[in-house]
């Protein structure tokens, strides 16, 4: 879509031959050292996070530009990358460190929904010793498998993915199997979860549902929705949300 596409679908002016949207699908933002960047600039990420569209304000006048994308951010645990390493060599002083972390507020972190700590790199694993445990195309037949399962569920809908579902709908029409959500309705009581954050569980749940077979959530796919959100390995109760 280009401007003129845009500006016949009205409200939006052209203000400035420089700015125009780039709509290419494949573009994936992702930042090698996230908190190197300022507070500022990570926090203007949250709007196109959220409503998948950008608004560039001119003089002129205001462009509102689709920007969906994934996202990718990277971090080190200290200014020196070195504290996780047992602390070894690291330098760092608690102040820094947490002014180091602080960068990436809560508000921006609400809305990265998978967290990975990464250990260090093994020379075994480095020089490929002990293989790798699944082939990309086994990953890639499972991920098919998903998205046509996620495709043929909203099939009547505007959305394709369980990413663009809006989080109204999410709670209203696609029920997860009874008493799944219980240990993420305990972590929004403890304020451990905000509503935002419930709504991305749900989206990352129906997810590990669709990749594992399920008609919809069970326990166990929320609480790995959960895990994948905060890094803290959840126990799934016993008998809970059973189909
Ligand atoms: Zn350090």
């Amino acid at each position: 879509m280009n401007t003129s596409t845009l500006q016949r679908h009205g409200h939006i002016r052209d203000v400035s031959p420089q700015v125009r949207p780039n709509t290419d699908a494949s573009v994936l933002p992702k930042s090698k050292e996230a908190p190197e960047f300022s507070g500022r600039a990570l926090d203007a990420l949250r709007q196109p996070l959220e409503s998948g569209h950008v608004v560039v304000a001119r003089s002129g006048g205001m462009m509102r530009m689709p920007a969906r994308f994934l996202l990718m951010l990277a971090a080190n645990p200290c200014p020196c990358g070195r504290h996780a390493l047992m602390g070894e060599g690291c330098e760092c002083t608690p102040v820094m460190v947490r002014r180091y972390q602080a960068r990436l507020s809560g508000p921006l972190l609400d809305r990265v929904d998978l967290r990975v700590h990464v250990e260090a790199v093994t020379r075994a694993e480095l020089t490929g010793a002990h293989g790798l445990a699944e082939s990309t195309a086994s990953v890639a037949a499972r991920v098919h498998g998903a998205r046509e399962r996620a495709a043929a569920r909203l099939a009547d809908t505007p959305w394709r993915l369980n990413s663009e579902v809006p989080g109204h709908e999410l709670r209203t029409r696609w029920q997860p199997c009874s008493g799944a959500l219980r240990e993420a309705e305990r972590d929004m009581e403890r304020g451990l979860l905000t509503a935002r954050g419930l709504d991305r569980v749900l989206r990352v749940a129906w997810t590990v549902a669709d990749l594992a077979g399920h008609d919809r959530p069970l326990a166990s796919d929320v609480a790995q929705a959960l895990q994948l959100r905060t890094g803290v390995r959840r126990g799934v109760p016993v008998g809970a949300g059973e189909r």
